[in-house]
C-alpha cells in the first residue's frame, strides 16, 4: 500500500523520478491507465504506469479510487507486469502439426484460425450438434459476456471449474437463501468466523484482508478453524485445529448452545426463517407456535454437545462454551465466511457452509452492519446490452441426471463421461483453464484429450504454454490483464461496484490520437482480446446470418459491420449501471469515459437488510398471495434466471415471486420458494434427500475414527492456497515463483516419528489410484494425523526448450508395461538464456510436486462438489523413488468415478424436472429444457 497516491487529475501526466537511475536525478513521465487485475477472482483496481518515451508499462500500482481494494494489492497484482513481459509467453496462434502431444506446431494467422473454427463449429450447428460444442472456463474473468455469447449460439454449452472450487460451499448457502455466497461485513464486525485461511489466501483476498484486520483493529474476536496454523490462525483469538471433515459438528454444537443459552435472536428467526415448515414436518406432535421451536431444535439437535463436538471434533471442550458465548453477545455482528477449505474438501462439506449459516441466521446477523450479507445484495452484474434468448437445450454431459442438486456443471467427471460413451465433443474450448493439470485424475484427462474420437478439436485460450495446451490442436494466445475488456464486480464489502478492465496500451494509443480496429493492434505480438475474439468467432460461424448467430455480433450503429467494443460498453455504462450516467455527467464526462479513466464506480446506496425492502403495490399486479403469504405470479414457475442474475441483478429478473408477507406488508425477501430463509428445506426432501432437509453433519470420506493410524494411513489436506501464487498461472510469474517455489508436506513431528519420516526427508504418499513422492516439513503447526501439502506447485514441461516458465520443471510421461502412468521429473528449474536477462540468474530450483495427479475423482453426491481431502496412507520413500514421481494406474480411478456416480440419487425431480427451476445455474436454459425427456 503506498502513503500516497499519484492525483487523479494528474494521471494523464504523471512525473516521478527514475529508481533505476539513482544516485542520478532522471525524471520520466508517466501515464496512469486504470484497469483490474486478473489474478484471481478479485478483481483489484490497478494503475498501469505507462513510460510516455518508451511507450511500455513500466509497473502495476493500486488504483486508489476502486472501491473494493482502495488503492492496495496483494503481491500477485503487481506482478502483472511478469505476465505482460514474459519471455515465454504465446504472441501468435499456433496449429498443431504432429500428434497430439508431440510438441510440433506452425504459427498460422488469425484468419486461419478464425474461418477453420468457425466453419466446423457451423457445421456441428447446422448438423444440429450444439450439443457438441463446449466452452470450459477456469477464471472467468468477466461477469456476464459469455453468457451472452452462448445464449447467441444457442448451446447449453458452458462448463467451468467451479465443481472443483467452491460448489460445495454454494450449495449450502442456496439452500438457505437462494444466494449461494456470503458476503460478510468484516469491518464492522463483532465476531469473524472464519473456516480457512481466509486472511491470507481468502476468496477475494486483498479487499477482504484488509477489512478482517478493520475489524480486528476496531475489537473483533476472531475465530479459525482450520487443521494448519496458519497465517489466518495465527492471527486469531480462538484457533479451532479440528479434525478435517468435523467442522459441521462443531457448527451445530455452537448453534445448540445459543438456543440452550437463550443468546440467539429469536425475534429475527420468528419473523424470517420457515420455522413453521421445521415444526410441521420434524416435530407435528407440537403446537405451530415460535415458542415451539427452540425446545424442538435443543431436541433435534440433542446429540450436538459441547463434549461429544470435543471428543468428535479433537478441540477442547471449553474453548467450545466460550466462542459460542462470544457469538451470543455479538448477535447481529456474526461475520462468517467458509469457501474452499471444508466445504471443498469433505463429503457433506456442503452442509459446513448451511451449518454456519445456521449461527449467523440464529445470532440475527443476515445482511446487518457487521453481520453478512447475500453475495447478491453486494455484487453488481449489469444487464448485457444485446440480450439473446436462453438456449432450449440441456447438456447431459455437464448437468447428468445423476445429479439435479449440484450447483455448478460436473466437470471433472467430463472425461469419465467421455470414456463411458455417453457423448464426444466436436470443438472443445479451455480458457483460463489447464484441466490436465488443474483437475484430480489428471492422466485420465490426458488420455481423453490425446484421443481425437473423444475430443474433436481442443482450442486452448490462453496467454501461455501449460500441460493441456500442449496437447491441444490449436493455441491462441490471449490477453492478460491489461490487454482486454472485460466488467466485473464481487461482494467484497457492503456495497455495490463494477470494476472495468481495459487494454492498457490501446487505451494509451487513443489518448495519444492513434486508432486502433482491434486490440491486438495495441498488444504484444498478435494477442486477442477474448470479446472480439467471440464476435469475429461468431461472424465465421454464421457468415451468411442464416444461423441467426451474427446479428448479436452486429453494430447497431453501422448494420452489417462488426459490434465494436467501444460501442457494446458505451451500451452497457449508459444503459445498464444506475447512477453511473449522472455521476459520468457530473464530471463532464460519457459514461463510458468515466469507466476508461477510473477503472471501477460504486453504485449508490447500502445494501443492509435489503430483504426488508417494501415491495411496491404496482409490482405486486398478477400476483396472488399463497397460504405461506408468498406473492406468486399464476403461470410462472418461480424461476430466478441465471446464476449471473441470481447473484448480481436487481431486481431480480424473470421472477415469478416477487414478496412475500411478513406481519401484513409485502416484503422483498430471499430468493427461496417460500421467500424466507429455510431452515427446512422442502427442495431437499422432495428431490430424494429428505434426511439433509435441515443443517446436518455428515460423516465423511476420511472420517478420522475409520481411518487405520496404526498402518500408516492419514488424512491428506492438500486445498490450502499460498498466497503469492495464482493457482496453475503462476509460473509465468518471475517475481511469484522467486518469492514462493516450494510446498513441502507438513507432518506433525510425532507422526513423523511413529511414520520414520526425517526432516526434508522423501515420503511416498499412497492414494486410492497412486502414489507421489513429495519431501517433508516437520512442524507442529498441523494437527498430528493430517499431513497437508498446497496445491499450487508442481508445474511441468515435456520439452526442454519449449513452454519453459519460471516454475515448470522439465518432466518425462510413460506409460509403464502394467498400463499405469509415470511422471518423472527430469530436472527443477534451471537459468537459460532468453531476451530477459532474468532467465539467467534463476536460482532456485524445486518446482514442486502434481500431487492431483494422484487423486481420484469423489464428486458430493449432492452438492456435486470434488472432495478433495485424501485418504492415505504415509511412509518413506521406497527404493528407486525420486522427488516428484507420480504414478496412477487410471482404469483404478475409473472404477472409483463408478464407485462414487452408485452414491447418487438421480433426477428427474418432482414434475418430471431435471433441476428444481429456483435453483440458480450458469447460462441458465429455458425452463421446457429442465423437462427430462
Ligand atoms: S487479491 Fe491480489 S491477485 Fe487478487 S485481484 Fe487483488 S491484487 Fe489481484
Amino acid at each position: 500500500m503506498l502513503n500516497a497516491y499519484p492525483p487523479e487529475e494528474n494521471w494523464d501526466d504523471h512525473r516521478a523520478l527514475d529508481a533505476k537511475a539513482w544516485p542520478r536525478r532522471v525524471e520520466r513521465r508517466f501515464r496512469l491507465v486504470p484497469t483490474t487485475c486478473f489474478n484471481c477472482e478479485a478483481n483489484c483496481g490497478l494503475l498501469a504506469y505507462v513510460d510516455k518515451d518508451t511507450g511500455k508499462i513500466a509497473k502495476f500500482e493500486g488504483n486508489p479510487v476502486h472501491p473494493a481494494s482502495r488503492g492496495r494489492n496483494c503481491a500477485k497484482g503487481p506482478a502483472t507486469l511478469n505476465q505482460v513481459e514474459d519471455p515465454e509467453r504465446i504472441l501468435h496462434p499456433m496449429k498443431r502439426v504432429g500428434d497430439r502431444g508431440e510438441g510440433l506446431w506452425e504459427r498460422i494467422t488469425w484468419d486461419q484460425a478464425l474461418d477453420e473454427i468457425g466453419e466446423r463449429i457451423g457445421r456441428a450447428f447446422r448438423e444440429d450438434r450444439r450439443h457438441e460444442v463446449m466452452y470450459h472456463v477456469g477464471r472467468t474473468g468477466d461477469d456476464s459476456y459469455m453468457e451472452r455469447v452462448l445464449h447467441a449460439w444457442g448451446i447449453d454449452g458452458h462448463n467451468s471449474h467451479t465443481n472443483i472450487c467452491s460448489s460445495g460451499a454454494r450449495v449450502g448457502f442456496a439452500t438457505w437463501m437462494g444466494f449461494d455466497r456470503p458476503s460478510p461485513d468484516f469491518a464492522n464486525a463483532r465476531v469473524i468466523f472464519l473456516i480457512s485461511s481466509h486472511l491470507e489466501a481468502g476468496h477475494y483476498f486483498n479487499p477482504h484482508a484488509q477489512r478482517i484486520l478493520e475489524g480486528k483493529e476496531n475489537g473483533a474476536t476472531i475465530v479459525c478453524i482450520d487443521p494448519r496454523l496458519s497465517n489466518t490462525a495465527s492471527q486469531a483469538d480462538h484457533w479451532f485445529s479440528a479434525w478435517p471433515g468435523t467442522e459441521a459438528f462443531l457448527l451445530l454444537a455452537i448453534a445448540r448452545l445459543l438456543i440452550e443459552n437463550d443468546t440467539w435472536d429469536r425475534a429475527f428467526v420468528e419473523r424470517w426463517v420457515n420455522w413453521q415448515t421445521f415444526l410441521a414436518e420434524t416435530r407435528p406432535d407440537l403446537d405451530p407456535v415460535f415458542d415451539n421451536v427452540g425446545p424442538a431444535l435443543l431436541d433435534h439437535y440433542a446429540e450436538y454437545t459441547p463434549a461429544e463436538a470435543a471428543r468428535v471434533c479433537g478441540i477442547d471442550e471449553d474453548r467450545i462454551r466460550e466462542v459460542a458465548r462470544v457469538c451470543g453477545e455479538g448477535l447481529g455482528g456474526f461475520a462468517g465466511h467458509t469457501w474452499r477449505a471444508a466445504s471443498a474438501g469433505n463429503e457433506g462439506g456442503w452442509q459446513v457452509s448451511r451449518c454456519l449459516w445456521f449461527v449467523t441466521v440464529l445470532t440475527g446477523s443476515v445482511g446487518t452492519e457487521g453481520g453478512t450479507n447475500a453475495n447478491g445484495w453486494n455484487k453488481f452484474i449489469p444487464v448485457t446490452p444485446i440480450h439473446p434468448e436462453p438456449q432450449g437445450e440441456w447438456n447431459d454431459l455437464t448437468w447428468p441426471a445423476e445429479y439435479p442438486l449440484t450447483h455448478h456443471e460436473l466437470s471433472m467427471l467430463l472425461p469419465h463421461f467421455l470414456k463411458s460413451g455417453r457423448g464426444r465433443l466436436d470443438t472443445y474450448f479451455t480458457r483460463v483453464y489447464n484441466p490436465l493439470w488443474t483437475n484430480p485424475d489428471g492422466f485420465t484427462w490426458l488420455e481423453v484429450l490425446a484421443d481425437p474420437e473423444k475430443v474433436g478439436c481442443h482450442v486452448a485460450l490462453t496467454p501461455t504454454w501449460n500441460e493441456s495446451a500442449w496437447y491441444a490442436d490449436y493455441v491462441l494466445p490471449m490477453g492478460v490483464a491489461s490487454e482486454r475488456h472485460d466488467v466485473g464486480s464481487f461482494e467484497t464489502h457492503n456495497g455495490m461496484w463494477i470494476g472495468f478492465r481495459q487494454p492498457v496500451l490501446r487505451r494509451h494509443g487513443e489518448l495519444e490520437g492513434e486508432s486502433f480496429d482491434r486490440t491486438h493492434e495495441a498488444n504484444p505480438g498478435e494477442v486477442w482480446e477474448e470479446q472480439e475474439f467471440w464476435i469475429d468467432l461468431s461472424w465465421r460461424i454464421d457468415p451468411d446470418g442464416s444461423l441467426g448467430i451474427r446479428r448479436q455480433f452486429e453494430s447497431r450503429e453501422n448494420p452489417g459491420t462488426p459490434l465494436t467494443l467501444d460501442e457494446y460498453y458505451t451500451m452497457l455504462f449508459e444503459g445498464s449501471v444506475p447512477g453511473l450516467p449522472e455521476a459520468a455527467g457530473a464530471e463532464g464526462l460519457t459514461p463510458l469515459e468515466y469507466m476508461r479513466r477510473k477503472g471501477a464506480f460504486a453504485l449508490p446506496g447500502d445494501q443492509y437488510r435489503v430483504y426488508e425492502r417494501d415491495v411496491a403495490d404496482a409490482d405486486l399486479a398478477g400476483t396472488e398471495k399463497d397460504a405461506q403469504g408468498v406473492y406468486r405470479r399464476p403461470g410462472t414457475a418461480g424461476s430466478y434466471g441465471s446464476l449471473d442474475e441470481i447473484n448480481g441483478h436487481m431486481p431480480f429478473i424473470g421472477d415469478g415471486s416477487p414478496a412475500v408477507d411478513i406481519a401484513g406488508e409485502a416484503k422483498l425477501g430471499f430468493p427461496t420458494p417460500s421467500k424466507k430463509l429455510e431452515l427446512f428445506s422442502e427442495t431437499m426432501r422432495d428431490w430424494g434427500w429428505p434426511e439433509y432437509a435441515t443443517p446436518t453433519f455428515i460423516r465423511s470420506h476420511v472420517h478420522w475414527e475409520d481411518l487405520d493410524f496404526a498402518a500408516g494411513e492419514r488424512i491428506l489436506v492438500p486445498t490450502f492456497r499460498i498466497p503469492t501464487l495464482i493457482h496453475t498461472r503462476s509460473a509465468n510469474s518471475e517475481w511469484l515463483n522467486e518469492i514462493s517455489h516450494r510446498h513441502p508436506l507438513w507432518v506433525h513431528p510425532s507422526d513423523a516419528e511413529e511414520l520414520g519420516i526425517e526432516e526434508n526427508g522423501l515420503v511416498r504418499i499412497t492414494t486410492r489410484i497412486g502414489h507421489f513422492v513429495i519431501a517433508a516439513w516437520r512442524t507442529e503447526g498441523i494437527r498430528p494425523g493430517v499431513v497437508a501439502a498446497s496445491h499450487h506447485m508442481g508445474r511441468w514441461r515435456l520439452d526442454e526448450d519449449k513452454a519453459r516458465s519460471w516454475g515448470a520443471g522439465k518432466a518425462s510421461v510413460e506409460r509403464e508395461s502394467d498400463g499405469r502412468w509415470r511422471l518423472r521429473r527430469e530436472h527443477g528449474n534451471q537459468p537459460y538464456d532468453s531476451d530477459e536477462p532474468d532467465t539467467g540468474r534463476i536460482w532456485w530450483s524445486d518446482t514442486g510436486v502434481h500431487q492431483n495427479l494422484t487423486f481420484p475423482v469423489q464428486p458430493d453426491p449432492v452438492s456435486g462438489m470434488h472432495c478433495w481431502l485424501q485418504r492415505v496412507t504415509v511412509g518413506p520413500a521406497q527404493p528407486g523413488d525420486a522427488y516428484g514421481d507420480v504414478v496412477v494406474d487410471t482404469e483404478a480411478s475409473h472404477a472409483v468415478f463408478e464407485e462414487w456416480l452408485a452414491k447418487t440419487r438421480p433426477g428427474p425431480g418432482p414434475g418430471g424436472l431435471r433441476r428444481p427451476l429456483w435453483f440458480a445455474r450458469p447460462v441458465k436454459p429455458k425452463a421446457t429444457a429442465y423437462q427430462a425427456d
